[in-house]
């Protein structure tokens, strides 16, 4: 290409940002809160729920050309607030051997809490612990009691509901109130009592009551996936890139792929970062003092991989050459049910928040179990909307249906274990990580 030529913007910023998802966005709150002057990258697109041009939320089947059925691009359905998807346009990726990961990525401001369950779960005492309990894994070098004044901190800001039940490894927080179960969760607790199966309300970050004058109040429709118009939900684009924007000391340029971290030869420090803007496919940079990577677990690796310099052969932080490798996925599995006593009965709005109003933590003994640690089992069900399709539509009109969907606790060697090792080739070859 002979006209080729990386553009480069003239202000160094205190901090560059990569991602704007649940840990950039919160970086970019608290450092642009702070006062420091913040560029943030954002690879998809701008979002805000309440802007008319994005709102999805109360809308009818027949208000979507597809009647809500999903494309490419937005992989749940129609209506739902995910912007990209398993399989994105020039961002092909290989797995080792005959190995399988399927890759979800949001592509938009905000990132995965656009359309995220809002469970919001701390680790436990035990999480931090695992292998003095069960000598799997590594124990973390510090503890609950360290981390719990910053999840205080965390609850306080993002509005978290739920109950204190002074349980061993699922502590206590300062909750909003939680929802009342609705019949189908009531006819649950009445059952898994009598079966010894502990359950309780839900944990999300969804507002009960009012926390701010920025945001409003859950208006109960469960419709969160589709994002709130009153901001009641949490997502980092909503409660933590917007505020930070407002303050005014933040750039954001969208689109905005990066590519790798540049650094200085003499020194090694972050100099700024690389990135292709994506409609033009332009290479531009953006210089700072401070590079935080917060483009999700595995793109961060990517980024770190195809960081490479005389000084850093392997990529940066990688002397150890593990980055990349041990990547752990939660998995989950679900089963679904038909209850008889639920049939016939009147029909009334039984729409609640969106996600389930009770929950099952974690409850029994693995010293008694053939293996480790364990799971929660999240419950569906209840009459709405009908929707598109068959099996996520018309069996809640009449509410008989019930789901038990089971979400692993992490914890290595448990059921299913990911392991696999980025392919540095093939990041290398795609459009936005072009070999050096
Ligand atoms: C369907 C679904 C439901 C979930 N439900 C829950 C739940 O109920 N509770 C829970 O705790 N967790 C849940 N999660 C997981 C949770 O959403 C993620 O753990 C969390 O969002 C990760 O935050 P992150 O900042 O690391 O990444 P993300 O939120 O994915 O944000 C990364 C951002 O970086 C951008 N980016 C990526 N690469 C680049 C690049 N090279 N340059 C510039 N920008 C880039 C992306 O576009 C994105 O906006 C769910 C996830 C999914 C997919
Ligand atoms: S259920 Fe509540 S928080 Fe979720 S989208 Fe509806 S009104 Fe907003």
């Amino acid at each position: 290409m002979s006209d080729f030529q990386i553009k480069e913007a003239p202000e160094v910023y205190d901090v560059i940002i990569i991602g704007s998802g649940a840990g950039g966005g919160m970086a970019a709150y608290e450092l642009t809160k702070a006062g420091a002057k913040v560029c943030l990258l954002e690879a998809g697109q701008h979002y805000d729920p309440a802007d008319p041009k994005y709102i999805t939320q109360l809308k009818w089947p027949y208000q979507s050309p597809r009647r809500g059925a999903s494309t490419r691009y937005r992989p749940f359905g129609d209506f739902d607030a995910a912007y990209g998807g398993w399989d994105i346009e020039g961002e092909p990726y290989t797995t080792k051997g005959d190995t399988k990961f399927r890759w979800f990525r949001s592509r938009m401001l905000g990132g995965r809490t656009n359309h995220w369950g809002r469970i919001s779960l701390r680790f436990g005492p035990q999480d931090f612990k695992r292998y003095s309990i069960d000598g799997l894994g590594e124990d973390w070098p510090i503890g609950y009691e360290d981390v719990a004044p910053f999840y205080d901190e965390v609850d306080r800001l993002i509005g978290v509901f739920g109950t204190n039940e002074n349980l061993p490894n699922d502590p206590d927080s300062i909750f909003l109130p939680a929802p009342k179960p609705r019949l189908h969760e009531m006819m649950l607790l009445k059952s898994n009592k009598n079966l010894g199966i502990t359950t309780i309300p839900s944990r999300l970050s969804i507002l009960t009551k009012p926390i701010n004058d920025e945001r409003g109040v859950c208006f109960y429709c469960k419709q969160c996936n589709r994002a709130c118009v009153a901001y009641a939900d949490f997502s980092s684009s909503s409660c933590l890139c917007k505020p930070a924007s407002k303050t005014k000391n933040m750039d954001t340029i969208y689109y905005a792929m990066a590519r790798e971290v540049l650094t200085d030869t003499k020194t090694g420090l972050a100099t700024g970062v690389s990135y292709v803007d994506t409609l033009t496919l332009e290479e531009k940079t953006v210089r700072g003092k401070i590079v935080i990577l917060a483009a999700s677990a595995c793109e961060s690796a990517r980024l770190l991989l195809n960081s490479k310099s005389a000084r850093f052969p392997d990529g940066l932080a990688n002397s150890s050459g593990v980055v990349g490798k041990y990547l752990h996925d939660s998995t989950g599995a679900s089963r679904g049910g038909i209850v008889p006593a639920l049939f016939d009965r009147k029909r009334y709005n039984e729409d609640g928040v969106g996600g389930m109003h009770v929950y099952s933590p974690w409850w029994l003994d693995n010293k008694k179990l053939d293996f480790p640690r364990g799971y929660h089992i999240e419950y569906w069900g209840g009459m709405g909307m009908p929707a598109y399709g068959f099996g996520w539509g018309i069996e809640d009109t009449n509410g008989m249906f019930a789901d038990r969907n089971g979400n692993k606790k992490g914890g290595r060697r448990l059921w299913r274990f990911v392991e696999r090792r980025l392919s540095p080739l093939l990041w290398r070859i795609h459009w936005y990580g072009r070999p050096r």
